[in-house]
């Protein structure tokens, strides 16, 4: 998945010389970062700047909401700016970590437990760099991604659901999709590739759906990165202007963005029709690029804090083992 690829610099054109994939790195250390520390820890000098209301709350998207009226260069309960959104990614790398890594442990003990992290949002609203730079901060054995594209001949014989279950996570992962069962109700719509009623329908049993998930064990974190239409125009441009963003660009993306009101209407009766208790809808602005990672890294590990992770006990007597090994 997010390993080591190259030209992925943001088009937040200052690079901001800190590599948020690397703190304290301390993995198999022994000593665990504490998972409860990190919430007051300020960057040494200026006060801390946080959220002035928790992003679970300020970016869930409420009842009645509007995409039309949605300000996309926002930074909605943040104060501070980019340096200080980035500080606060890299000041909780490592609790996302650790509990990255409970929850796989847990997952290797019998625990029945997944996160799911499904990303939205219309070309270049930087699904890609959230998959790098936030969930590029765990451990990748622990991740299970994937990309869910225009399907496969195999894919089209079945349900459109079928693929989705075969990728949801298994117990202890962080299951990761760019695009999804979404698509299935979005691209779908814009370009009619089922009859109406089919697509009506398709929300209600995308309910129920996740309904199940959640009932097995999975907590869904869904996001919709809600890019600007100038933004997109400039993010395809600087595709077209660098030979290293060459690959990342497709000519069928301009005649995406040519059914662009379209795509808006789909995506709000998306948001009208499956924004439901159990899997709610989070709309994050994402023309700043500094801003959606880290409202997305937030999201991600709070919905880790909530499952209250510990360490599994030994399934075997920690004394005689320290004697048998003390014996070789
Ligand atoms: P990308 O994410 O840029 O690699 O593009 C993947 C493309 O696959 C997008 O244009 C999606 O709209 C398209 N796609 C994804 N899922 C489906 C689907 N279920 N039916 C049709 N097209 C899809
Ligand atoms: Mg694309």
């Amino acid at each position: 998945m997010a390993a080591a690829k190259k030209s992925d610099k943001t088009s937040d054109k200052k690079k901001s010389g800190k590599h948020p994939g690397k703190h304290g790195g301390g993995k198999h250390s022994g000593k665990k970062s504490s998972t409860t520390s990190s919430k007051g820890s300020a960057p040494a000098g200026a006060a801390a700047p946080d959220w002035d209301v928790p992003p679970t709350e300020v970016l869930r998207a409420p009842a009645g909401f509007d995409l039309a009226a949605f300000d996309r260069h926002s930074t909605p309960g943040f104060g501070g700016d980019k340096a200080a959104g980035e500080a606060l990614v890299a000041d909780h790398a490592d609790e996302l970590s650790d509990l990255q890594e409970r929850l796989f442990a847990e997952g290797r003990s019998g625990g029945s437990r997944s996160v799911l992290l499904v990303l939205q949002g219309m070309d270049t609203s930087g699904k890609g760099g959230i998959v790098r730079h936030v969930v590029g901060l765990v451990d990748p054995q622990g991740v299970a991604h994937r990309s869910f594209g225009v399907p496969t001949p195999e894919e089209r014989r079945h349900h459109y659901l079928w693929r989705v279950r075969r990728a949801l996570p298994r117990p202890g992962y962080i299951g990761v999709f760019d695009r999804s069962h979404y698509e299935d109700v979005l691209i779908a719509r814009v370009d009619s590739l089922a009859p109406d009623e089919t697509l009506e329908k398709r929300y209600d049993e995308i309910n129920r759906f996740e309904e199940k998930v959640v009932a097995s064990g999975t907590t869904i974190v869904k996001v919709a990165l809600l890019v600007s239409y100038e933004e997109q125009r400039a993010r395809l441009m600087e595709r077209l202007e660098r030979p290293d963003k060459f690959w990342k660009y497709n000519p069928a993306d301009v005649d995406s963005r040519k059914k662009w009101p379209a795509y808006q209407d789909a995506y709000q009766t998306v948001l009208d029709r499956t924004n439901t208790e159990i899997a709610p809808w989070h709309v994050i602005p994402a023309d700043r690029k500094w801003f959606a990672r880290l409202a997305v890294s937030e999201l991600l590990l709070d919905a880790l804090r909530r499952l209250d992770l510990g360490w599994p006990p030994a399934d075997f007597d920690v004394d005689v083992e320290k004697r048998r090994l003390a014996a070789t």
